[in-house]
């Protein structure tokens, strides 16, 4: 029947891909794409063969991030064509997955109800013909709802873990920890936080400096056993760069802030 059939071709994708990554957050805007983007693009740089779905159900931005606004994909017999961003800096393009090429305008809201969602789920993954990929990184929905779990559930038998955006004020950290606490009940490893906005560099007189006020990240991670594994800096460049579809990582792999991500690329 139908659900056997998809279960199977689902099993089939998961075959081929070694590592899965959910890169989440509690909370919208903390720069949890722009940390899977350049994430994404790191582990390519090493070489690595990469795949981004983007499960940001209400803010499919990856499209965006790698300059693949407009693009549409089409059903083949392997599945659906995922889109891809080939840069001279990579060995293996990477490989793009998201709803945003499915839809006939940019600019459709989504306003799906959470059964339709979890579907959107099991074919993101099982629709899109993702070839062998070391990694592939899921840009989740923030928040640890329906999407999460139907995930988890569906990624049981898979080498999965999971990495947490946040910002470092007291009102985002709250929100992640509650990520966190869920990836420790439900036993995902947690490959670590990654502080987005960490601090800022004046453009006049280069004095770094602080816009959040420092939540006790710190200790709050120290108590959970969980490590804080890059800190970036908010930085305007980051920000056009993304906003541009040229990750940071990709075209300026010797800027200060793709030196901030290497760590996190480390862990992964
Ligand atoms: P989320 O996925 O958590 O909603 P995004 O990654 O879409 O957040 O980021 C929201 C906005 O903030 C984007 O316009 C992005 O370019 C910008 N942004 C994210 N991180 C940084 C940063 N470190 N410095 C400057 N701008 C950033």
């Amino acid at each position: 029947d139908k659900s056997h059939h998809e279960k199977r071709l689902l099993e089939q994708r998961l075959d081929g891909i070694g590592q899965i990554i959910l890169v989440m957050a509690n909370k919208g805007g903390v720069g949890k794409s722009t940390v899977t983007a350049n994430l994404a693009a790191g582990l390519a740089q090493r070489g690595y063969r990469v795949g981004v779905a983007d499960a940001d159900i209400h803010g499919p931005n990856q499209s965006r991030f790698f300059n693949l606004v407009g693009q549409r994909v089409h059903l083949t017999p392997a599945g659906l064509g995922t889109r891809t961003c080939a840069h001279p800096a990579l060995a293996h393009p990477i490989r793009v997955g998201s709803l945003a090429f499915l839809m006939d305008r940019d600019d459709t809201p989504i306003v799906w109800r959470d059964a339709y969602k979890h579907d959107f789920m099991h074919h993101l993954i099982g629709s899109f013909d993702w070839g062998e990929l070391d990694v592939l990184l899921i840009d989740m929905p923030p928040g640890t709802g329906n999407e999460l779990i139907t995930l988890a559930d569906l990624l049981e038998h898979q080498a999965v873990a999971a990495l947490i955006a946040t910002t470092p004020q007291e009102v985002a950290l709250m929100d992640s920890l509650k990520a966190i606490r869920f990836c420790q009940e439900r036993g995902l490893p947690l490959i670590g936080v990654v502080e987005n906005m960490a601090g800022v560099t004046c453009p006049n007189c280069g004095e770094e400096f602080h816009l959040f006020p420092r939540a006790h990240l710190a200790d709050a991670l120290a108590q959970l056993e969980v490590n804080s594994i890059a800190q970036i800096p908010l930085s305007p460049q980051l920000a056009l760069a993304s906003d541009t579809g040229h990750p940071m990582l990709l075209e300026h792999p010797d800027s200060t802030e793709a030196r901030a991500f290497a760590p996190a690329i480390d862990a992964c």
